[in-house]
């Protein structure tokens, strides 16, 4: 099995050094501009098992192996997937088994290749019933869908509508920018980071000087 992974890491290593994006193999010339709704709905599509060259069938079940392979294969290919657009993110602590499974198992998806926008690995295949993938009870659709199902219809203090543009923020910039996150963290949405003169990290977005617009009426 270890001279198999060796190789598989290889074949991981080869794929994430030759990505080939599509819009690169065939630039545009002038006179093929193309509006960039055009843009989007012409997105290039790709299997991933045939762009990378990784399949299923080339990456063992997480029970055929011991925690520390199925750490090291999953890094190597979340890396692999970053590399081609298709970030692998989740938003809860899942173990590593489960994400690697998730990931074999989902393997074979087509994605839209995009040159501009991040662009995410499909966790569950469409029209699977939440916790019914592979991630089960951690199923992260299932997570959004409770997270944002507690935010209808209720009344809001203005701090609890503050605590609640921090979650959701939070959870964009965790989607957006994986591991490096902590970099935008939205300090001027914490009460914990408020001075006693307010928030620091205000930074002059808030509307506490609508009357400075008005000169024009004096
Ligand atoms: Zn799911």
């Amino acid at each position: 099995m270890q001279r198999y992974l060796q190789q598989l890491l290889d074949d991981i290593d080869t794929a994430l050094k030759n990505v080939s994006m599509p819009f690169i193999e065939h630039e545009l010339s002038v006179h093929e501009r193309i509006s960039a709704d055009e843009e989007e709905l012409n997105l290039p599509i790709r299997n991933l098992c045939q762009w990378t060259g990784i399949t299923q069938e080339m990456l063992p079940p997480a029970a055929m192996l011991t925690d520390g392979d199925v750490h090291e294969v999953l890094l190597a290919m979340k890396k692999m997937l970053g590399a081609y657009n298709c970030h692998f993110i989740l938003q809860t602590e899942v173990p590593e088994a489960l994400q690697y499974e998730t990931i074999r198992q989902n393997l074979d998806q087509d994605v839209k290749v995009m040159q501009w926008f991040d662009g995410f690995f499909e966790l569950c295949k469409p029209g699977t019933e939440h916790k019914k993938c592979v991630l089960g009870e951690y199923c992260q659709c299932a997570f959004y869908e409770e997270l944002f199902s507690g935010y209808a219809n209720e009344e809001l203090t203005a701090e609890d509508e503050r605590a609640r543009e921090l979650e959701i923020e939070l959870q964009y910039i965790r989607r957006k920018y994986g591991d490096d996150w902590m970099k935008y963290y939205p300090y001027h949405l914490d009460k914990n980071y408020d001075d006693d003169s307010g928030n620091p990290y205000n930074y002059g977005l808030e509307d506490d000087d609508e009357n400075k617009d008005d000169w024009w009426r004096k």
